[in-house]
């Protein structure tokens, strides 16, 4: 592995392991009101669908935090309560059942609510993350640094860490967040070193789809490269689904987790008389079910189409108005448009049998 990851502690969110060696877990948070257990349903099953690991829902009312048993019935994935200002909302979650929450105790609103909290979340075996964001720092940490530099955060983290090891508590992750990069990733950089618990990361309020993919992309790829991160969440304007595909996007690019089919296509010119990027999008949708790590090449001419498709899994590459088919290095067809989508969806879906029994 050319990345060397962090050492940290290993603590489970429901069934699924943080830290340590486990594989960075791909997370998501709904943008459905809470309070209404269908529509909530329905989104963490599309995100299933699509490979999320643990899904987050905001808890801003009783109404919500009483909806995390109904919820978590009807699910397959952990659920995090997402709780800010009403500790009773976070005690509340925790006895509905919920897997995990994310509090920053800077507005849970005193020590001793903070202090009720870690109590139940002892009681139940709940991990809990602490989130710091750069929008939310203690007004003496501000006072002290006079804006939220990464030190304001880093030295909010801290002591947060303390507050709760001093209370016996372990059970935990951290998310130092900003909606800058240089911020976000200087500020986990420093904190990595101090601390030995999992870390989430992610750019927070990173943008739409397009600028926050990339600004999410850059600074989630420079700390994962830095050997930061056990777990992620990209945040994007857009529904949470696109979210966990951008995420999964991003660590397959760094060769870090191997999830689903990924598709290499040409950026074409004028060689190419096809409709190549219609058909690369038309073909990668097509493959969103496939689970196993297959690698699909689809190229616009004789230059360098052969070479890539041949180095893929399974690829096609344009000869004038025809494709030629490869799998696995070898050429097994020749097709015209019309039916060369269908002829490699078949071939993708018999690699990912074969790969998936290895
Ligand atoms: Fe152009 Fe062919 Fe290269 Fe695609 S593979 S960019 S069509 S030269």
């Amino acid at each position: 592995m050319w990345i060397k990851k962090r050492t940290s502690k290993v603590i489970y969110v429901g069934n699924v392991p943080i830290g340590g060696e486990n594989p960075i877990v791909v997370q998501s948070m709904t943008n459905t009101f809470t309070e209404d257990v269908k529509a909530t349903v329905n989104q963490i099953k599309e995100l299933e669908k699509v490979g999320c690991e643990i899904v987050r829902v905001a808890v801003p009312t009783k109404e919500a935090a009483e909806n995390i048993k109904k919820i978590k019935e009807k699910i397959s994935i952990p659920l995090i309560a997402d709780i800010h200002f009403d500790h009773k909302l976070a005690i509340l979650s925790i006895e509905k059942g919920t897997d995990g929450i994310r509090i920053n105790p800077g507005n849970i609103g005193s020590q001793d609510k903070v202090r009720e909290i870690i109590k139940v979340a002892t009681e139940r075996n709940i991990p809990i993350r602490i989130g710091v964001n750069t929008g939310s720092l203690p007004k003496n940490i501000l006072a002290k640094y006079g804006h939220p530099s990464p030190e304001a955060v880093v030295e909010t983290a801290l002591n947060y860490m303390k507050f709760f090891e001093d209370e016996g508590f372990t059970n935990m992750k951290f998310s130092l967040k900003g909606s800058d990069i240089r911020t976000t990733v200087i500020a986990n950089e420093l904190f990595a070193k101090k601390c030995k618990y999992p870390i989430h990361i992610g750019i927070t309020e990173a943008g739409t789809v397009l600028s926050g993919a990339v600004k999410s992309a850059t600074g989630i790829g420079i700390l994962l490269y830095k050997g930061i991160g056990d777990t992620l969440r990209v945040s994007l304007s857009s529904h949470p689904k696109v979210e966990v595909k951008v995420a999964f996007k991003i660590l397959s690019s760094l060769g870090l987790r191997k999830v689903g089919v990924d598709v290499i296509s040409c950026p074409t010119c004028g060689r190419c008389v096809v409709n190549l990027p219609e058909l690369a999008l038309k073909i990668e949708e097509a493959l969103e079910h496939i689970k196993a790590p297959v690698s699909v090449a689809v190229m616009g001419c004789a230059v360098n189409g052969p070479g890539e498709a041949s180095f893929a899994d399974v690829g096609i590459a344009a000869a004038g108005n025809t494709f030629i088919l490869f799998s696995q290095g070898k050429i097994i067809g020749k097709y015209p448009e019309k039916e060369v989508v269908e002829k490699l969806i078949k071939e993708v879906e018999r690699v990912a049998v074969e790969k998936s029994n290895c």
